[in-house]
């Protein structure tokens, strides 16, 4: 099969190979890839910042096919069924597991698919069937899924949020952004999303469910905020936190603008607020999201489509001032 892979980290290491295709073991699926997100997670993995195995390494942590073979004694799906894959591995019998925390795994670490497995930018990829989830939802749509709108889901629901509190969304127009936008109008809040390019992303976050779009300058004069809910990292941690009010949560799942921050003790206290951590999300939760786009309660931002020979431009594309929503590979 085709794929891309790399030896040693690094984007210009990451080639167009011929590899083996994987044979599904008892309990696992051959999926044919139809199309893969691209993340800043991928990306890191490329690029060494997330250590990556086994070598040659096949990257690609969400994806979206058709179940080519069903290895022995699996049950639920079945050769042909369109699904969307569940990133995190898990034993579905520690105590995180039967409390529903699949991604928090004792047994696996919540290893994630793609970084601790080959992941799915090839024309097929070997994932547990109970990672498989069969869908009748658009493929390039579903495989915005796994990472996008989980990790959002997530966040929205570690907030707590209440019909008619302030939300903010910071990073609004990510791959996890603007799914947060549409999740946090589902609960009820009252949406902003916080942009720097307000006046080139407005439309688009309108049309996800945002009540208004602001700069970070006009969201300081909107304060205070109940929720935010901030993908994105340290960068924005004053902003964020600074705009929280009396009982506020701030709701982080990623460090890419850096990972620490200055934290005001005395007004974490004061004003009672939680700080919050999140990352990728429940096994049931991701049922949940995929049943959301099929109703058309949620859906898709897409920004470009990609053939896999072209996946070293995808993933450059992600850091693309002009993105919003999802690049994809299509193996
Ligand atoms: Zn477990």
């Amino acid at each position: 099969m085709r794929a891309a892979a790399f030896s040693t980290p690094g984007l210009e290491n990451l080639k167009l190979v011929e590899a083996e295709t994987p044979r599904p073991g008892p309990g696992e699926v051959l999926i044919r890839v139809k199309y893969a997100g691209v993340n800043p997670l991928d990306y890191n993995v490329v690029a060494g910042a997330v250590k990556a195995s086994p070598m040659p390494h096949i990257p690609g942590s969400e994806f979206a096919g058709v179940v080519e073979e069903a290895g022995p004694g699996v049950t639920g799906v079945s050769r042909g069924d369109p699904v969307v894959v569940y990133n995190r591995l898990y034993c579905g019998h520690c105590r995180q597991c039967l409390t529903g925390w699949t991604q928090m795994c004792e047994v696996t670490g919540g290893g994630i698919i793609g970084i601790v497995t080959q992941g799915g930018y090839a024309e097929y990829a070997v994932v547990p069937a109970k990672n498989a989830v069969a869908t009748r939802a658009d493929l390039k749509e579903a495989a915005t899924l796994p990472i996008g709108a989980l990790t959002a889901w997530n966040m929205a629901y570690r907030a707590s949020i209440s019909p008619g509190e302030k939300v903010a969304v910071v990073g609004a127009t990510g791959n996890v952004g603007i799914y947060a936008v549409q999740f946090a109008k589902l609960l009820g809040g009252e949406v902003y999303a916080i942009s720097r390019r307000k006046a080139k992303v407005e439309s688009i976050l309108k049309s996800a469910g945002a009540d208004a779009v602001l700069t970070p300058d006009e969201a300081k004069s909107a304060a205070p905020f109940d929720v935010v809910l901030d993908p994105t990292g340290s960068a924005s941690w004053d902003l964020s936190f600074g705009v929280l009010g009396r009982g506020g949560r701030y709701v982080t799942a990623g460090a890419l603008t850096g990972a620490e921050v200055r934290l005001d003790l005395r007004r974490l206290y004061g004003m009672q607020i939680l700080v919050i951590g999140a990352t990728g999300g429940r096994r049931a939760d991701f049922n949940t999201v995929v049943r959301l786009l099929e109703a058309g309660r949620i859906k898709a931002f897409l920004h470009n489509v990609y053939p896999l020979a072209d996946v070293r431009k995808a993933l450059e594309e992600l850091r693309s001032p002009e993105r919003v929503g999802k690049v994809l590979i299509a193996p």
